[in-house]
């Protein structure tokens, strides 16, 4: 079948956009608002890619993100339609912002509130309250060097990236975040506490740039916000304000290949053998299935896609969603709870080539923001530690995958939450092997390239295709990287190109 036409009745040119993360999406409302008439695709039955949500005996999990960020950013993806964020999702403050959490029973409440921290941190080490706010004052010009100004553009060619160069060397974005904190900080919880944020983003914060440090200054200026009805209601209304501006969306739609004649995009297909012509397409799929797989047969697919397995893949993720009897507001809504090792076990996490018997785990409490995501009285969890990527360790997750829930319920148990078990009404996994099969991620990736500088920026697969002049990327893949903020800024930076080459 050929798929008519797309959009409800626009006559401006047709973009089929491949896949609903909030970068697909993202764009896909930015081309709607801008004349494209856009046809959303995705192979899952729900939209949201990482952002997806489970629905257990009335317990809700968001299955991704759940640290809000940038808020602005979202804002202006609204108002680029002409609307107001407020009237299609509310965002709650969450403070503390994270609540860290170390074996021999040291806590930090990481607030955005001065006194507060200074506080905390002078009773870990008093001189390194003054380097505190020397670190923050870093991280503050790399924010604004790093996001404020290079976020969102395009690198498109090396110029770009020499342009950026001198501010790069001045602010020494070739040292990595935790060498970056440590020159400011002594304490080892604090240079933990300041450095272990990229791997928000999947980068190793002993070998990510510095320039990731922005991160904290991020946090500080705009605030840690959860949307009321978790993550999954941002998605619902980012999918709402594209249908009412008159976009469509494919569900349960995987495409199968992206046509290629004379050396541009023409169509996609679909697995089920629909066929969406198109003027113009993007990709918020994984950049390796993109080239390897929707283009496969073509010479720039290959070529690229030889090239991007040779590059280095950030880590993957073991995650378990729970729900409990009981709600537990003494866990806090972002809970980190850190190993015994740090470095070591961070290094065991990004190089394999085995599933370590420690780990540190991020810990989800939604129900202290919002608690209509569990039954009255109950609590809806999800709790994840960062595993090695497939490429890196060759686990047999359908195997190991239930030791390992076993192993880390059992230590959350000793530790945080007495009774766990007892408590358990429902859980569910997602393992590396869900990441490269649910998702299409190469080696089961979490986010995608590892945001080390070599592979950042002009580094990083371009938001317009080299050779293919009307196919685009979107996403983790692309600059500025991962993370929500990241791909809302690279629906930004693919939007502005494709805007401008239509001519519109
Ligand atoms: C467990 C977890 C927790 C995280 N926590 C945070 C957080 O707290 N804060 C934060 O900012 N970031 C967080 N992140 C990172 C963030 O979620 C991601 O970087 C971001 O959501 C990725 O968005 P994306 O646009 O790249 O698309 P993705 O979410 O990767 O979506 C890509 C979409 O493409 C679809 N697709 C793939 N192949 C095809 C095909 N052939 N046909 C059709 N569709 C296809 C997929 O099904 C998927 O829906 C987290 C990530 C994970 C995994």
């Amino acid at each position: 079948m050929t798929g008519p036409s797309n959009g409800a009745g626009k006559s401006g040119p047709s973009a089929v956009v491949v896949g609903s993360g909030f970068g697909g999406l993202a764009l896909a409302v930015r081309l709607q608002s801008a004349g494209f008439s856009t046809t959303l695709i995705e192979k899952r039955d729900k939209p949201g890619g990482r952002a997806y949500v489970y629905e257990d005996q009335g317990f809700t999990f968001d299955a991704g993100p759940t640290v809000i960020t940038d808020p602005d950013s979202l804002e202006e993806l609204f108002a680029a339609s002409g609307r107001r964020m407020a009237d299609y999702v509310e965002l709650l403050p969450v403070s503390p912002f994270y609540q860290l959490r170390w074996e021999d029973g040291v806590s930090f409440d990481y607030v955005n509130d001065q006194e507060s921290l200074d506080r905390q941190i002078a009773a870990l080490n008093p001189a390194d309250v003054a380097g505190y706010r020397r670190f923050l004052a870093y991280s503050k010009e790399v924010y604004h060097e790093g996001y404020e100004k290079l976020g969102t553009v395009p690198f498109l060619s090396f110029r770009d990236m020499i342009r950026a160069g001198p501010q790069l060397a001045r602010l020494q974005a070739w040292r990595s975040v935790y060498a970056k904190v440590s020159e400011f900080i002594e304490e080892e919880h604090l240079r933990q506490a300041f450095s272990f944020h990229s791997l928000l983003v999947g980068g190793n914060p002993f070998a990510t740039s510095s320039i990731y440090a922005l991160i904290h200054a991020l946090e500080r200026k705009g605030g840690v916000w959860f949307p009321r009805g978790g993550t999954g209601a941002l998605v619902r209304g980012l999918v709402r304000l594209f249908e009412e501006i008159g976009g469509r969306i494919e569900l349960s739609a995987e495409v199968a290949k992206i046509e290629i004649e004379s050396g541009r995009a023409k169509a996609v297909l679909l697995k089920d053998g629909r066929r969406f012509a198109a003027d113009v397409v993007a990709s918020n799929a994984d950049v390796v299935h993109t080239y390897d797989t929707l283009l496969a047969g073509n010479a720039r697919g290959k070529a690229e896609a030889k090239r991007l397995k040779g590059r280095r893949f950030s880590m993957s993720l073991f995650v378990i969603y729970f729900g409990l009897k009981t709600h537990r507001p003494d866990i806090q809504h972002h809970t980190v709870c850190f190993g015994a090792r740090y470095r070591d076990l961070i290094s065991e996490i990004f190089k394999g080539p085995k599933l370590a018997d420690d780990f540190s785990l991020y810990m989800h409490n939604p129900c202290v923001t919002d608690p209509s995501l569990a039954p009255e009285g109950a609590g809806s969890f999800y709790v994840l530690s960062p595993v090695p990527h497939l490429g890196n360790a060759d686990i047999d997750w359908d195997v190991e995958g239930p030791r390992y829930r076993d192993r880390i319920l059992d230590y959350l148990e000793e530790r945080y939450i007495p009774n766990l078990k007892a408590d358990l009404v429902t859980s569910r996994i997602f393992t590396p092997f869900d990441f490269r099969d649910e998702l299409n991620a190469h080696v089961g990736s979490a986010f995608s390239l590892d945001p080390v500088l070599t592979q950042s920026a002009w580094f990083r697969p371009h938001n317009r295709d080299r050779d293919i002049a009307n196919l685009y990327l979107v996403g983790a893949g692309t600059h500025p990287g991962a993370g929500v903020p990241g791909v809302i800024g690279s629906a930004k930076a693919t939007a502005g190109l494709m805007i401008a080459d239509a001519g519109l």
